[in-house]
């Protein structure tokens, strides 16, 4: 499950998980926090530990509405993302994600972060939660759970206990008020930058100013080891608030209606860091749900690869299974003129949450990318293996080539090559590195 991953706290409690979601309960949470806290050097000050507490409403309608299946599968999803999102934003700190009641999660990391940092990653969480979920139960049609959310620092002198106790308060007093969407145990909201004019302010200087840090994760080839590529991925290097991950960064820029901008200024910069590499080396860009939709992106997009002298065919873009809740045929429609461009068509995530293997066969695709929470128990679980070998055979039958994500022990790896996919990324190899060490890499191969 994804709240296994480098980052995530796989110290040795016994494992009691819940069986929808795979997730730890919530005694399992209160011992993994009691642990850190007692592990936490007493001269080190108070052990820093940021807690959220996010509940869904409205699972009782779905319940009754759809059948407790959809209801079932809906929390089931919501779990996925809360470890997708958290797994990519504490790339190294230690973390773990829990379901400690029926609709109820407890998100918990091991970092010192600024409370902005945590507030604002919690309204990116909401957002992404909030997201509409496919459901085979409901014809393929959609729900949509909303969130409230608690969040707390702990103090000298917290324990599990208090610690959940005045988190489910202070989600209490949240619900009272209407409209309120995040709350802190304090009462008070962190006050900087949670306005979204404030935001908007921020992200357009960022991007003035050139914080939008652009980092390239290393892809090889699985044969022979051989590096063939590399993803971009954005990073937000915050004057005041610190590191933000390119999760939290984009459904800020969604909220802002600032996608467009900030996807033209990465695509530009790394295209332009890209043209001088070696000619065997490709890049692979993300291209977001909101860029998709916009009617003039195939025209703006070729004229800006264009204009950056890089060939096309070197190009990947990579776009989420969200964008297939949009028109199918406007999807394919804003794709063809890429690929008819020389452009590979990458789908990323495959396997993170509803797949609907027709999805294949309808879009222009070249290549799919497993999720990396496809990937990570491969090496164990014989059910794992068996997915992976349908979706490798289809794959195979429809000539798109397979990528495999967030590899990050040998034996994945070698489960992998086994089966026959052909290349990969993660944290085995390379985690992204800035374009210097990037190059430095380029070098040495
Ligand atoms: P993604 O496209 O699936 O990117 C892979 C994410 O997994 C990256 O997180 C990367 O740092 C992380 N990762 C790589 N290898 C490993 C591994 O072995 N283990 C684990 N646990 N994680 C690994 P990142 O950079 O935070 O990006 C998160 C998501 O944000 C991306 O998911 C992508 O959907 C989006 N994103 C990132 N950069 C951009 C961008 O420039 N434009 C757009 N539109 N979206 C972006
Ligand atoms: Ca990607
Ligand atoms: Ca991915």
């Amino acid at each position: 499950m994804g709240s296994l991953t480098l980052g995530a706290d796989d110290s040795m409690e016994s494992d009691r998980r819940d069986a929808l979601t795979g997730l730890v309960d919530a005694v399992q949470a209160k011992a993994k926090i009691a642990r850190w806290l007692s592990d936490w050097p007493a001269d080190a000050g108070a052990c820093p530990l940021h807690a959220m507490l996010v509940a869904v409403g409205r699972i009782e309608t779905v319940n009754l509405a759809y059948g407790a299946d959809t209801g079932d599968s809906a929390l089931a999803e919501i779990a996925q993302r809360i470890s997708h999102f958290a797994a990519d934003e504490f790339e190294s700190v230690p973390w773990f994600a829990a379901r400690v009641a029926g609709s109820t999660f407890l998100l918990v990391a091991r970092e010192s972060c600024s409370r902005e940092r945590w507030q604002w990653f919690a309204e990116a969480l909401a957002d992404v939660v909030s997201m509409p979920i496919v459901s085979p139960e409901v014809g393929g049609g959609t729900v949509r759970l909303w969130p409230r959310i608690a969040l707390m620092r702990t103090a000298e002198g917290d324990d599990p206990d208090r610690i959940l106790d005045q988190l489910a308060m202070a989600l209490q007093s949240a619900r009272q008020e209407h409209g309120r969407r995040v709350a802190w145990v304090t009462g008070k909201l962190a006050h900087v930058s949670v306005s979204n004019q404030q935001l908007e302010a921020d992200m357009l200087a960022a991007i003035d100013r050139d914080e939008i840090e652009i980092v390239f994760q290393p892809q090889f080839e699985m044969a022979d080891d051989t590096l063939i590529g590399a993803e971009a991925l954005a990073r937000w290097q915050h004057p005041q608030i610190g590191r933000l991950g390119a999760n939290t960064l984009f459904t800020l820029a969604e909220r802002t209606d600032h996608v467009a901008q900030l996807s033209r200024h990465i695509a530009e910069r790394a295209l332009a860091l890209a043209a001088g590499w070696p000619k065997k080396v490709k890049l692979s860009l993300n291209v977001t749900p909101a860029d998709l939709a916009a009617a003039t992106f195939p025209i703006e997009f070729l004229s800006l690869l264009r204009r950056s002298g890089f060939p096309p065919d070197r190009l990947t873009i990579e776009i989420t299974e969200q964008v297939l809740l949009a028109d199918l045929e406007e999807v394919t429609r804003a794709l063809n003129p890429l690929k008819a461009a020389g452009v590979s068509i990458a789908l990323d995530d495959f396997g993170a949450g509803y797949s609907n293997f027709r999805y294949l066969k309808i879009l222009p695709l070249d290549i799919l990318k497993l999720d990396r929470s496809m990937v990570e128990g491969i090496s164990e679980d014989s059910r794992d293996l068996a997915v992976l070998r349908a979706i490798t055979a289809m794959a195979r039958a429809l000539n798109l080539r397979v990528v495999a994500e967030g590899v990050e022990h040998e034996e994945q790896r070698e489960a992998l090559a086994a089966e026959g996919v052909e290349y990969y990324q993660g944290f085995l190899r390379s985690v992204p590195l800035d374009h210097p060490a990037f190059q430095a890499l380029l070098e040495t191969d």
